[in-house]
This record gives structure tokens, C-alpha cells and sequence, in this order.
């Protein structure tokens, strides 16, 4: 949504309230004159600035737990942007309608918050420090994750401040304060002592060499405030608000008090939220004083991955054991066999397909143990051409490492010919899918702007998966999609960008682009069609496509430029998405390159 405020003319970023009085007198302040701005004390909220009778008004615009916005109190709409039209055309509480937006004059940007230039570089030292990532694996986590990385930031990043001195009591705060310069205003934000109720806070100021000591509390809501004062969705909203009006305070805040170990490094302030010291966030969920993250997914003692149903729901891709290659350790030579005596194999088959089954077993690396997933060639006559084709898929798959495709271990050569493979516990899309009604539009949306990433890496590094459908995606979580069955892909040479087909094979029609069928022609856009349908999959929870129609009627229908009609309560932005991916002329359609992003922007929208 941020995204979409950002580009309107009169959207003013994070300025404040005065600021804002002083825009909308230079455009004269007419009745119903109006300007937006971002919230300074809600996260993802914005205000709305309105001159009247030569006085100025302003309205909070919250985002609701359902991910609408509205005024306090008042009707709620889907974006701030039908706010402002709603009260366009009806005052509804507001002191009259809005008329007339005030522009930023020329050459006038959104004005960036001190948080938010921050927030870049706090997200990307998170991810670092929590999973130890670096590279594109750090990249693709912040692009997958970052509406979840973002809300992690906000409400820990007080812990990443100066002022912040953690469980202090009075006494210390008040030494603390008095020690080295006196200026007025100095302050810092201790954690109160509170019988394990509810977290409370105080934010301890000096002013003339006394300290006041003033309680922040927090509602059922979740929100901070000095009794009686503004509210905040967070610690740092709230220093930076008292850092520009007293607003009840003795005075503003001037200076920071700076924890012990940073003596040093502190002098003057030069910005409240500045002169932030290397300091290790606690990782998620994670209690003081405790070295282990409860999401990190290691095996237990009998060399299990903890049950599907222990999997947080708010677990992310980088807290389990498949995110990054088990060969990006350089302790752990990467070898394509995998050795006999280091697998063993468990009863109980994860699915089966044309060749056998697929088992779950243990592989002992050299310095950990990985579940994994095994794929058993059955081959009973020893036929060589089964046995070449899966040596092709597990020559396709040594070529590739990315969070989201599910990655080959090695190749095992035993009683039968055996393909290791990371597990994907929750097995295919499509079937969970359709046993998990409750799964929200927002979750859905994560899961396939995933293997969009993946299929992106796939478009980038010139492979056609041709076998892309909700069947072939597994589930490591209900938060963490990777693309499988590489059987049918292929690498593309550098002078095609297409493969040719010999000729009609079993092939999986429904999610084929006319142009595979027309004239045997395989790319990433033929690639991007069959996403379309895997959209439209994921979208009507595990529905199958094209329901009761034959393979011809689908080309049929293809053909009359008729396509799918939208699965119910579909997202419009998401299937006018899949109407692309299903452009007819293929030189027409959009790579992932375009559609990625596109989801990507749909996702953080949703999310916000
Ligand atoms: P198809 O016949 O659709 O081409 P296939 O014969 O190539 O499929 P796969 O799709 O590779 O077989 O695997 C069959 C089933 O085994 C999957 O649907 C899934 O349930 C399970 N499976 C495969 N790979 C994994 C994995 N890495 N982790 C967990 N389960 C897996």
C-alpha cells in the first residue's frame, strides 16, 4: 500500500502535524483543502491533514487487524486512497468534505522517516545475524519475507537504540542520567519491573538536574502511552514524537543517555535514532540469556524433524533446515553420490509416482544429520531407459540452489538407483490445499509469489521446468513453498531460448501453453503460462483446472480465446495476473521477471 501511497501527489511522507499546517497555508488554506502524510504513532497508518474556517484538523487513518484503513470510528475501506474518495463525497464526522488535494510543490519528494532509512539497513543486519545468510540466499530472504522482517524490526528495534537500557531500576536510571553532561531533556527508556504482568516501560528525563520518571504502558490493544498521553505502536515512535513536542512532559527530549558499553562511542545526539552500536538482536522468539533459536528445525534425538503441527505458523523459510543448500557449509564437501552406509531409510512412503517411491530417511553428513526425501527407482527388469531418465532429472537438479526448488543431495547407487532429496514435509500443494480451507488469500499469496522466485531463478538461469503445476510443489511449511519433479525439465543452450520437442509425449495438456501444443516449443513464457494455472490452482484451493474437460476441449477452448473464469472470492488483482500469464502469442506474455514483481508488490501490499 506504501508502495501505491508513495507516487500521489499529495501524500507528504512522514511530516509532521505543524509541518503540515504550514503546507496547506502556503496553498491558502481554503475550506476542504487536504493533504496526506504518513502516521508518526501507528505502523503502516497515515493522517489526514484538512483546513477549515482557517483552522487545521487532522484524522488518524489506522490499518485495521483486517488489513482495511478507516478513521477512528468510522467506515472501513480497502485502501487510504478510498478513504480520501469516500470523504470526498461524504463528510461522515469529518468538519466538511475534502474538496481539494494540496500537492508537494515541485521538486518536493514524500519526506523519508528517520526509521525508515534506517529500516533497510536494520532488516538486512537482522537476517545476517539470526540465520547467518549472506549472499542471494540473504536477498531472496528479504524479498520473500520482508512484511514479516519489517514488523519483527518495528516492534524490536527500541532494542537496537542507545536510549533503550533494558531491566534498570529507578536508582541506577536516575545515576545513570546524572552522569557526565547535564544537558536538559537527556533521557533514556528503561523496562519496569512488573510481576510478570503486562510489559511496562519508563522513560526517565532530566531537567535541572532532576529526574522525572514517566510510566509508559501498554493496552489490550498493544499500544504505549504516558498515562493519559498519545498512543504509539511502538518504543521509537514514541521517543521520536517527545523529541518534537513536549506534548504533558516537563520538556522535549534533547539528548541521549547512552547504554554503559556505548560511553564511547556517544556524545552529542545528532538525531535521536542515530549512533547505533553493533548489537545482536534477539531472533525470534527467542528469551534473554538463551542461545538457541526455538525455530531452527534440528533434528531431534532419534534424527527427526519435529512434527508438522510443532511448525509455528509464523515460521519462516529461513528458519528450517532446507533454506540454504546443506553444501553451502564449506565443512560439507559437496559430492553428487551419496554413500549407502550413510542413509538409512524409513518405513512409510511420502507418495509414489511412475518410476516407485518415495521414501523419508536420515543422511549423515559429516558434521549434521539431514531428513531427507528419497526417490527409489523401482526398475525391476533393469530397464536403461528409466534409469537414464532419472540420472537427467538428478543431472537438471545438482545445477541448481535456491530456497525455493527443491534441491538434490545426491545420487545413490545401491539396491536400486536412489535420488536424495531435501524433504518437503508437507507434500504437495494441491492436496493441502484442499484439506486446509482456513488458509487465508495473504498465505496463499506468499506461497505462490515463492515459486514465482523460484521459477525466476529457473527463467534466469535458462531452464524450462515444463512440468509446473500445483502437484509438483511441495510444502516445507504452510509458509514455505519449493518447486520439485525436474523429469521433464531441461537446460536451454545459449543461442535458444526455447527446447523443441521430438513429438507429442504424455504430457500434462491442461497446464500447456498453445505453443507447446501448436508447434512443440518449450520456454520460460510456456513456463509462465502453466504458472497462470498453477495460480488458479492455488487460488481455488487445490480445485482441479478445467474441471471435467477433455484434453482437445481445452485446446478447443484455448483456441476461441476463452480462458478459465476467476476461482471464488479470487483476488481481481490475481487473476487479471493469471489472464496475463495466459497472453496467447508468447512473445506477448510476461517473463517472471515482470510477473515476480508484480506478486511481490500484490503480497507487501496485502501484508502491510
Ligand atoms: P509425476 O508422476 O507426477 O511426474 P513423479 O513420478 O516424478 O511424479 P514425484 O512427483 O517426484 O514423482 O514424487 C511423487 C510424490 O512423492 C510427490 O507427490 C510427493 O508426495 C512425494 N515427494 C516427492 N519428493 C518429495 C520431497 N522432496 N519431499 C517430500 N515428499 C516428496
Amino acid at each position: 500500500m506504501v508502495d501505491r501511497v508513495q507516487v500521489l501527489p499529495y501524500f507528504f511522507g512522514n511530516i509532521t502535524r505543524e509541518e503540515a499546517e504550514e503546507y496547506l497555508r502556503q496553498g491558502g488554506a481554503g475550506d476542504g483543502l487536504y493533504l496526506l502524510r504518513q502516521s508518526r504513532s501507528f505502523l503502516g497508518g497515515f493522517a489526514l491533514s484538512v483546513a477549515y474556517g482557517r483552522q487545521f484538523y487532522h484524522y488518524t487513518i489506522e490499518r485495521e487487524m483486517n488489513d482495511t484503513y478507516a478513521i477512528a470510528g468510522g467506515k472501513s475501506h480497502r485502501n487510504p486512497i478510498d478513504v480520501i474518495d469516500y470523504h470526498s463525497q461524504e463528510s461522515d464526522g469529518l468538519v466538511c468534505l475534502l474538496k481539494k488535494p494540496f500537492n508537494r510543490p515541485r521538486g518536493t519528494e514524500p519526506k523519508v522517516g528517520p526509521f525508515e532509512d534506517l529500516k533497510e539497513q536494520l532488516i538486512r543486519q537482522y537476517v545476517k545475524q539470526t540465520w547467518n545468510l549472506q549472499g542471494s540466499a540473504l536477498e531472496q530472504a528479504i524479498i520473500s519475507q520482508r512484511p514479516q522482517l519489517e514488523k519483527l524490526i518495528a516492534t524490536t528495534a527500541h532494542e537496537k537504540m542507545p536510549w533503550f537500557h533494558g531491566k534498570i531500576d529507578r536508582e541506577d536510571s536516575e545515576l545513570r542520567l546524572r552522569r557526565s553532561s547535564h544537558v536538559n531533556g537527556k533521557f533514556l527508556i528503561r523496562q519496569r519491573e512488573n510481576n510478570g504482568r503486562n510489559v511496562s516501560y519508563a522513560l526517565c528525563l532530566l531537567h535541572n538536574n532532576q529526574v522525572m520518571h514517566y510510566r509508559i504502558d501498554k493496552d489490550k490493544a498493544g499500544k504505549l502511552s504516558i498515562p493519559d498521553g498519545k498512543k504509539f505502536d511502538t518504543l521509537w515512535q514514541l521517543v521520536e514524537h517527545y523529541s518534537y513536542k513536549p506534548d504533558g512532559l516537563l520538556r522535549v527530549l534533547t539528548e541521549t543517555c547512552p547504554r554503559p558499553s556505548q560511553d564511547s562511542v556517544l556524545g552529542a545526539t545528532g538525531g535521536i535514532l542515530s549512533r547505533i552500536k553493533s548489537y545482536s538482536f534477539p531472533k525470534p522468539g527467542q528469551k534473554k540469556g538463551h542461545t538457541e533459536n526455538p525455530y531452527n528445525f534440528r533434528l531431534n534425538l532419534r534424527g527427526e524433524l519435529p512434527k508438522p503441527n510443532f511448525f509455528s505458523t509464523e515460521a519462516m523459510p529461513m528458519d528450517t533446515q532446507v533454506y540454504e543448500s546443506p553444501y553451502a557449509d564449506p565443512e560439507e564437501l559437496r559430492s553428487t553420490t551419496v554413500k549407502r552406509s550413510d542413509l538409512t531409510l524409513e518405513d512409510g512412503e511420502l507418495g509414489s509416482g511412475n518410476f516407485g517411491t518415495v521414501l523419508r530417511g536420515v543422511y549423515q553428513m559429516k558434521k549434521t544429520q539431514k531428513v531427507v526425501a528419497v526417490k527409489i527407482l523401482k526398475n525391476d527388469d533393469n530397464n536403461e531407459a528409466v534409469k537414464d531418465e532419472m540420472l537427467r532429472e538428478a543431472n537438471v537438479m545438482q545445477q541448481l540452489d535456491n530456497p525455493y526448488i527443491v534441491r538434490m543431495i545426491g545420487i545413490c547407487e545401491a539396491e536400486n538407483l536412489m535420488l536424495v532429496m531435501e524433504l518437503a514435509e508437507l507434500g504437495p500443494l494441491h492436496k493441502f490445499l484442499q484439506k486446509s480451507k482456513h488458509i487465508t488469500m495473504k498465505n496463499i499469496t506468499e506461497l505462490v509469489h515463492q515459486v514465482c522466485m523460484g521459477m525466476k531463478y529457473l527463467e534466469e538461469h535458462n531452464f524450462v521446468h515444463r512440468d509446473l503445476a500445483a502437484r509438483n510443489v511441495l510444502l516445507v511449511t504452510q509458509h514455505y513453498a519449493k518447486i520439485s519433479d525436474f523429469g521433464l525439465s531441461k537446460a536451454l543452450t545459449e543461442d535458444e531460448n526455447y527446447y523443441k520437442a521430438k513429438g507429442h509425449g504424455k504430457w500434462p495438456l491442461k497446464w500447456y501453453a498453445p505453443e507447446c501444443m501448436n508447434y512443440l516449443k518449450f520456454s520460460s513464457k510456456s513456463d509462465v503460462w502453466s504458472f497462470g494455472v498453477l495460480m488458479w490452482e492455488a487460488f481455488s484451493y487445490g480445485q482441479k483446472p478445467y474441471k471435467g474437460m477433455k484434453g482437445n476441449e481445452v485446446i478447443q477452448m484455448i483456441e476461441n480465446g476463452e480462458r478459465m473464469s476467476a476461482p471464488p472470492d479470487c483476488p481481481a488483482e490475481m487473476y487479471d495476473l493469471m489472464r496475463k500469464c495466459w497472453t496467447y502469442k508468447p512473445d506477448e506474455r510476461p517473463g517472471f521477471s515482470v510477473v515476480e514483481p508484480r506478486l511481490r508488490h500484490y503480497y507487501y501490499d496485502i501484508s502491510q
